[in-house]
């Protein structure tokens, strides 16, 4: 795995779910789910911007409230993205307690709900106005899909989201980090130029898709940007991990999923059970094992990373990853038309 995003499971495989990721060569970190976050250090808890909440059952939303209190003496805007209804919820969780003594703008949230039609409604609560609700702003899916995409700001990262079904609204999430250019210095000393400005400007026009017309180098003279680009840049893929955790094994959620986190490179996956309590998965809308490698082999994805263990498997959490890592190898091997009738043969069982 490209050591651009890292993953970090706060509480094992088997605790309450809270992902940690963080980005190299950058000041921020994001988290999938609050669950207790005790765990996590004061400095580690201050990197994260963003929170992307999957539906909020206590397992996965008790921890927010270290989130809030760690935040207060920064005048920060935190980002937090979840289903319908979330921004009430953390303006509930925020109600709780007495704010007498804050200064102006000392706390702020950018609350983002995920529509199941795609579309995005952001609002901010401030201090400044007892945490407040209102002046909506929504953004429409994504070439009318039921994907959204999420209007962060300050990141360089992209966060998509798609509805999917548990019995209740949950978000499953990509991040996806674009292509990126590396600079041969080899290159450009041999080309005889002296780094400056201009290889920043080639990598910007890179990474737009733009490289046209001339760059300026150190010593005035106008150098054609392709020409310089192709010499001295090379593309390195990005990455792109997906989350998903508490859905049910449906026809309606695997498409869902397919249509919107295709070409993911890994998944980030719950297995509650394993393969042989697929009737308790499917009773409790979650997911098994093999399930959770038919959803990772179908978004084509590398690697697969399992957490959300039930704790009916305390004693062994490690036959679920190896029985996940299994299927998933299996899978991977099968031709198309194999893996669709195995995944057709699931949905059957069920
Ligand atoms: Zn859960
Ligand atoms: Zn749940």
């Amino acid at each position: 795995m490209s050591a651009r995003m890292t993953i970090d499971l706060v509480n094992g495989i088997g605790g309450d779910p809270a992902v940690l990721i963080g980005f190299q060569n950058h000041g921020q970190n994001l988290l999938f789910d609050a669950g207790s976050l005790e765990a996590l250090g004061v400095k580690e808890l201050l990197k994260i911007r963003t929170v992307c909440i999957s539906h909020t059952h206590v397992d996965h939303f008790i921890g927010f409230d270290r989130m809030i209190r760690v935040n207060i003496p920064h005048f920060r805007t935190l980002e937090v993205i979840g289903p319908i209804g979330i921004a009430n919820q953390i303006r509930s969780k925020l109600l709780a307690y007495t704010w007498n003594l804050l200064e102006p703008k000392q706390m702020t949230y950018r609350i983002h709900e995920v529509l199941g039609d795609g579309r995005v409604v952001t609002q901010v609560l401030s201090s400044d106005d007892q945490f407040s609700l209102g002046n909506p702003v929504t953004t429409q899916p994504l070439n009318n899909t039921k994907g959204a995409i999420l209007p962060l700001q300050q990141t360089d990262f992209i966060v998509s989201a798609t509805i999917l079904d548990h019995g209740t609204p949950v978000c499953g999430y990509s991040i996806t980090l674009p292509d990126f250019f590396t600079v041969s210095i080899n290159a450009v000393a041999t080309l005889g130029l002296a780094p400056g400005p201009w290889i920043g400007e080639l990598q910007k026009m890179a990474v737009g898709d733009n490289i046209s017309g001339f760059v300026e180098l150190p010593n005035g003279e106008m150098r054609d940007a392709k020409e310089l680009a192709k010499a001295i840049l090379t593309r390195s893929h990005g990455q792109k991990i997906t989350y998903l955790t508490d859905i049910v094994f449906s026809k309606e959620n695997l498409a869902r999923v397919v249509s919107q986190f295709s070409g993911s490179d890994t998944l980030i996956c719950e297995t509650n059970f394993r393969h042989e309590h697929r009737d308790r998965a499917a009773n409790k809308k979650h997911l098994t094992t093999k399930q959770a490698a038919m959803i990772a082999v179908s978004l084509g994805c590398v690697h697969l990373k399992i957490f959300h263990v039930s704790n009916i498997y305390a004693n062994d959490h490690q036959a679920s990853v190896d029985e996940a890592a299994d299927f998933f190898s299996t899978l991977s091997g099968l031709p198309p038309d194999h893996l669709r009738s195995e995944i057709e043969a699931e949905f059957v069982r069920l």
